[in-house]
């Protein structure tokens, strides 16, 4: 069994390995691997700081998804030698102001009801678990399972790993598999035969494929370095609501932060200076040492969101299956995604979850009889 998979971002990477961990040869196709939403994910494995009300399936996907990373995180190190950045430190949800407080109280409603444990802090205690916290926050809730990885280890052991197996290439067209096998074609002229074909592109999408309900979500990220005698200046991921605005900010292990992230759908690539200036402004709010940081890199990229905000993994004919569309989530959601768009490749017996993630749900009548 021969799987192509075009697009080497952390969905098709993870695939990959879960496809090679069962004994499947891989061929992975992508001009400029892990450049994409990976590049710039903070990585935070967040399934109980991250919910959102009405959105039960997606938790539960979410839920299930951070349980497989310590396993993933140690087969990658047995196959690879190398360990990715996985830190199991906790994760504060602090409220900056007592407006804030409201919004954070209406949150451990929803996550209570979910039966997500949490821990509720006035203030002064979250202050004393975590001195670098301004002097004026209000409250705070701590998630001790809400865990992180740093997207960029994940995806460079990988990329090393699969370099034989990797074509620099960009796909430009999937060959159908009429009476042979399918192909893809690449930029360069090139044909690669499979016996299947996986498609996670994100938000760029191939001509003549399926089009998919995806949309771009711009998100600016800052990656601050924090001077030697104040590290570790957090030891949480702290995540904030100021005027109601989320910010977050998460240590990695080399005593930088990432400090992210905007949301916007305003269709500019590049980075936004109101972005950035609000992001830095409400993360002092937090965490005021953050102002002696030095500032190493702003990036932005584009989420790919659908109208529901889960993924999409569904096999679109015989020989194609498409994971894509993981929103903010596919940093976590990449173990479980994984599984289950090789599981589809494969032709295991289908997974009840991946009922729910197919494309005729977004289907209107005319287009449901096209996708047969
Ligand atoms: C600012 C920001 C912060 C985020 N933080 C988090 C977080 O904390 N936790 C979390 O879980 N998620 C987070 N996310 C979301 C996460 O980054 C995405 O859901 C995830 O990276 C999607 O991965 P992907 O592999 O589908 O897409 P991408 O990483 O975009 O990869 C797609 C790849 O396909 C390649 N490609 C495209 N077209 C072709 C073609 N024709 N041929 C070959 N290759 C092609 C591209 O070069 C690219 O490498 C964040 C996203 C952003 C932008």
């Amino acid at each position: 069994m021969h799987v192509v998979l075009v697009g080497a971002g952390i969905i098709g990477l993870v695939t990959a390995f879960e496809l090679h961990s069962r004994g499947v040869e891989v061929t992975i196709c992508d001009p400029d691997p892990a450049s994409g939403a990976s590049h710039a994910a903070a990585g935070m494995l967040a399934p109980a700081s991250e919910i959102v009300w009405g959105q039960d399936p997606l938790h539960a996907l979410m839920a299930d998804s951070a349980a497989l990373y310590p396993q993933l995180v140690g087969r990658i190190e047995q196959v690879t030698g190398k360990r990715p950045a996985y830190r199991q430190n906790p994760t504060m949800v602090i409220a900056a102001e007592q407006a804030d407080r409201q919004a954070l109280e209406e949150l451990q409603q929803v996550r209570q009801e979910l039966g997500l444990p949490s821990e509720v802090l006035l203030g002064s205690q979250a202050r004393r678990r975590e001195p670098a916290l301004a002097s004026n926050i209000a409250g705070a809730l701590v998630f001790a399972a809400d865990h992180q990885i740093d997207p960029r280890s994940l995806t460079a052991i990988l990329v090393e790993y699969f370099d034989s197996r990797l074509v620099r290439e960009l796909v430009t067209e999937v060959l159908p598999a009429g009476n042979g096998r399918p192909a893809v074609r690449t930029a360069g002229g090139r044909v690669i035969d499979a016996d299947q074909v996986l498609l996670s592109t994100g938000l760029q999408q191939i001509p003549g494929t399926p089009a998919l309900p995806l949309r771009a979500v711009y998100g600016d990220i800052l990656r601050l370095d924090i001077p030697g005698h104040l590290q570790p200046l957090i030891t949480h991921t702290v995540r904030g609501l100021v005027h109601r605005r989320p910010v977050y900010l998460v240590p990695r292990e080399d005593g930088s932060i990432v400090l992210g992230a905007s949301s916007r759908e305003d269709g500019n690539e590049m980075v936004s200076v109101e972005a950035m200036y609000t992001l830095l402004d409400d993360a002092r709010r937090l965490v005021p040492g953050i102002m002696d940081a030095s500032l190493r890199e702003v990036i932005a990229r584009a989420r790919p969101g659908t109208p529901d905000d889960a993924p999409i993994i569904d096999r679109i004919d015989p020989a194609l299956v498409v994971a894509n569309g993981f929103f903010r989530h596919g940093v976590l959601l990449a173990p479980l995604g994984a599984r289950l768009a090789a599981d589809l490749l494969l032709d295991e017996p289908p997974d009840e979850r991946t009922a729910a993630l197919g494309l005729r749900r977004f289907a209107t009548t005319d287009t449901r009889r096209n996708l047969g």
